[in-house]
């Protein structure tokens, strides 16, 4: 009798009951609006932002409607206008292509290397070829690349490096926060996130002048001097009357919720690693299964795990996936040639000029992709590992 795994993958912890409490609370005022506050009151949502730019290091955060709209801001703060290239991984999701279209912008796809990193020689070669002057960087499932060696490449080229943070919240790179590199960066509270607020993002950086530009381009109207992890009124005077409304504002009642996450935000961290190192460990000794291994300079948030599968073909891996799926196992593949459900490939956008990326095509071709939801115990992780490897030994013994 073969084991099934009972579990859901896209089955998320419960919102902390101080969350619901604060939520509540914020129902029964009926001040949802961020800036509909008394004199001198500070909003869950300005709150908010404080402690998370507290967090992250950074003297500046926005909270926003999604992190999606985080990155679309970032870019038009940039001043990325309508037919600029901007670089970007060949190894992403739909929201990040997308967010460079929603400016106008033409995305530049970069190949991945065999660690889902961003390969640091076609962007060097990109960089000269596009002229782009904004790298949009996906730490795409939580892989960071060297962030020394991109960011000098980066300086050296006058390139903005706006980071996509999305999977990297509470991680780091030689000890500096995942964000804290670029110019911008670019963060999801959506619910497969590492905070979960339905949706929500936040914009952070050091740089004052873009800071002030995002807070109006998110729709501060006149009232940006409420915002208190944000830069003093004179950057405000200088792109006030030049800056568009695109609201895209983040509520108080999202902020409610979160505030409870983010001081949770460490331990939870702990746990899913806990989870990442039971899967990892499990799959190293698979037959065939290749796993990415991760530098000593990355801090890891273990809430998915990637392997390859390089010796398995087209038909192989549409078994495997089989397989596993009528085993309650829920892998994706990022080698389909249709977009399914959140999962898509660069030439899934057919908005963006037609590219070629050979390197990336073949890594994508036999890369799995699983979540680790917090709901799963060390337990359940040690059974699913035991299904894969079991029915790609299977699949193995036929060929
Ligand atoms: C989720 C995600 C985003 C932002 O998505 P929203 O749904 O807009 O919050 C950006 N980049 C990546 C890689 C993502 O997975």
């Amino acid at each position: 009798m073969k084991k099934i795994f009972a579990g859901n993958f896209t089955q998320q912890d419960p919102i902390p009951e101080a969350g619901i409490a604060a939520a509540l609370e914020v129902m029964r005022s009926g001040r949802l609006h961020r800036y509909n506050t008394g004199p001198g009151e500070m909003g869950e949502t300005a709150l908010l932002e404080e402690e998370f730019a507290a967090y992250i290091g950074a003297p500046y955060a926005l909270a926003l409607a999604s992190g999606g709209y985080a990155i679309g801001c970032a870019l038009r703060a940039l001043g990325v206008a309508p037919g600029d290239p901007v670089l970007t991984n060949g190894f992403t999701l739909a929201p990040v292509p997308g967010a460079i279209a929603s400016v106008g912008g033409l995305p530049i796809f970069v190949e991945v290397t065999e660690q889902l990193v961003i390969d640091l020689e076609d962007l060097a070669d990109k960089i000269t070829t596009s002229g782009a002057k904004v790298l949009l960087l996906s730490h795409m499932r939580g892989h960071i690349c060297d962030m020394d060696q991109l960011m000098a490449m980066c300086d050296a080229a006058d390139v903005a490096v706006v980071e996509d943070c999305a999977h990297t919240m509470g991680g780091a790179w030689n000890g500096v926060a995942s964000g804290q590199h670029g110019r911008a960066a670019c963060y999801s509270t959506q619910t497969y996130k590492h905070m979960n607020s339905g949706e929500g993002g936040f914009l952070t950086t050091k740089d004052p002048d873009l800071m002030a530009r995002a807070v109006i381009l998110s729709g501060s109207y006149m009232l940006y001097e409420r915002h208190s992890a944000a830069p003093p009124t004179e950057a405000f005077e200088a792109v006030k009357y030049v800056t568009p409304n695109v609201s895209g504002r983040m509520d108080n009642l999202r902020a409610a919720i979160l505030r409870p996450q983010l001081a949770d935000l460490p331990r939870q961290i702990d746990r899913w690693n806990a989870l990442y190192r039971v899967a990892e460990d499990g799959l190293q000794t698979a037959n065939s299964v290749q796993i990415i291994p991760r530098p000593k300079a990355e801090s890891i948030v273990g809430s998915s795990i990637q392997f390859l599968l390089p010796d398995f073909d087209v038909a192989q891996i549409h078994k495997l996936l089989a397989a596993c799926a009528a085993r309650g196992v829920e892998l994706k593949w990022f080698g389909g040639a249709e977009p399914v459900a959140f999962t898509s490939r660069y030439d899934s956008w057919r908005y963006a000029p037609a590219q070629s990326l050979p390197r990336t095509d073949k890594i994508l071709a036999g890369l799995m992709d699983m979540r680790l939801p917090l709901t799963f115990s060390t337990e359940d992780v040690r059974l699913i590992v035991e299904i894969i490897s079991d029915e790609v030994a299977e699949i193995l013994k036929v060929a």
